[in-house]
């Protein structure tokens, strides 16, 4: 982009951006009136006001310890702190929790949540059973899928998310925040069933031990809350999620791919292609006219030299638009170039919009026309179908529904089949 984030934190788009009017996002936080999140705060950050504060190093260890393994949402619950530190505290930092508005469960289990933001904003994540084939190498356990962005700038004609434009970056705690809330959620389940009315606090057990950023909004256009929030949820006194098993997901901006090239992490790095030729892109993806296949594949190149690791392909097959076997030609060479593997995912049809999920036996067609091409690829019989996973979806339809019930606010009740 003329590179870098703009005034407003957002990526100028021109001349693909869709017309809206963004509203001015608070940096780092989401409300001029809150003080800001603890968990915008880095450890070296905390660390500096708590030797101003002449604690002792053992502290911020403890409060650390609440925060992320722990994961309690008021200052009151951290025990074992003398009361005149979780005064002093809550006198600097926020300790916000997301909403959580709705939830909805699939009959593959994967579920899906809507959460609502400190300002109204509502964003979702997905949390799907471990698929070790697709993102992680042993995945035990569940793989979440979170959001960085109310709504989407980049517009891509198939996507729910982008469909009312842009509204603000998320910061980095409520990044963070997704994964603790699904956390706090599991316990609670599991204390469910075991028959004890809630978990006891401070009790911790991990249902969440692989990261897609594929949600809501384009993560690279909120490149520095995302990196804030991932450094956290990596490190060993935080989330405690290797990098190896945090994939971030891109529609193509180059010059942050190599951007994120030069970071010490090893996170994982997945492309929305969903074309391998600029005619067919450009049409249902309008950031290619900023930064056309030969400018993206040039910086996934960069990306594979500096890391070494394997790139993912993203290729929705959407009928009639690129699931023509015509396009698996170019699309072989493409993933044959950058050694990548393919992703092949039915389109998830979206409320409103015309495009269509080929027929079965078409998109086997293709994903055994591009094995016989020599490229590894899996084709994905997109989990949650019948929950809407594809990211925005749930969101698009909860505004659209209070916004035709104006006194009638989400309520957490869903007609549909949601369960929260
Ligand atoms: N903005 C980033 C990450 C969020 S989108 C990106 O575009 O990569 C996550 C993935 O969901 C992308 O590959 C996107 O193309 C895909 N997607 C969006 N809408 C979809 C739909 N209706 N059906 C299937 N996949 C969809
Ligand atoms: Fe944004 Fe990704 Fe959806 Fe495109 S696919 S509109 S970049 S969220």
């Amino acid at each position: 982009m003329t590179e870098g984030p703009n005034h407003n934190g957002a990526e100028t788009l021109d001349p693909t951006t869709p017309a809206q009017s963004p509203v001015q996002p608070v940096a780092g936080s989401t409300n001029r009136s809150r003080l800001p999140d603890i968990r915008d705060e880095t450890r070296e950050s905390l660390q500096r006001q708590f030797t101003e504060w002449h604690q002792p190093a053992y502290r911020l260890d403890q409060v650390l310890d609440w925060l992320y393994t722990r994961r309690v949402d008021d200052w009151k619950g951290m025990t074992n702190l003398p009361v005149s530190l979780r005064t002093q505290l809550a006198s600097r930092w926020s300790l916000g929790s997301l909403e959580l508005v709705r939830k909805q469960g699939s009959q593959d289990s994967t579920r899906k949540f809507l959460w609502r933001l400190t300002d109204g904003a509502l964003v979702e994540s997905v949390l799907i059973p471990a698929n070790p084939a697709l993102y992680g190498e042993a995945a035990d356990r569940h793989t979440l899928c979170v959001s960085t962005q109310v709504g989407c700038a980049y517009g891509c004609r198939f996507c729910a998310s982008g469909l009312e434009g842009w509204k603000r970056n998320l910061a980095p705690w409520e990044i963070i925040g997704q994964i603790l809330g699904i956390e706090r959620w599991h316990a609670h389940q599991e204390a469910e069933a075991s028959g004890v009315a809630a978990p006891a606090r401070g009790q911790s057990t991990r249902v969440i031990n692989n990261l897609v950023i594929m949600g809501m909004g384009e993560p690279l256009a909120n490149y520095d809350h995302l990196m804030k929030a991932l450094r956290t949820l990596n490190a060993p006194w935080g989330g405690g999620i290797g990098a190896r098993k945090i994939t971030i997901s891109t529609s193509g901006l180059a010059p942050r791919i190599r951007q994120l090239a030069e970071e010490p992490e090893q996170f994982r790095l997945a492309i929305s292609l969903h074309g391998a030729t600029d005619a067919v892109r450009s049409q249902i993806m309008p950031v290619n006219r900023k930064y056309p296949l030969s400018e993206l594949t040039q910086a996934c190149g960069h990306y594979l030299e500096k890391k070494g690791k394997m790139i993912t392909l993203e290729y929705i097959l959407i009928d009639g638009i690129n699931d023509a076997l015509d396009e698996v030609k170019p699309l072989a060479a493409l993933a044959r170039r950058l050694h990548a593997k393919v992703n092949l995912i039915p389109y998830n049809s979206v409320e409103g919009l015309p495009w269509k999920r080929p027929e079965e036996s078409r998109c086997q067609r293709f994903a055994d026309a591009l094995s016989r091409s020599g490229v590894t690829c899996t084709l994905r019989l997109e989990k949650g179908h019948d929950i809407d996973a594809a990211c925005g979806q749930l969101r698009l339809r909860t505004e659209r529904e209070s916004s035709a019930r104006p006194t009638d606010p989400v309520s957490g009740i869903d007609p549909a089949g949601s369960e929260a």
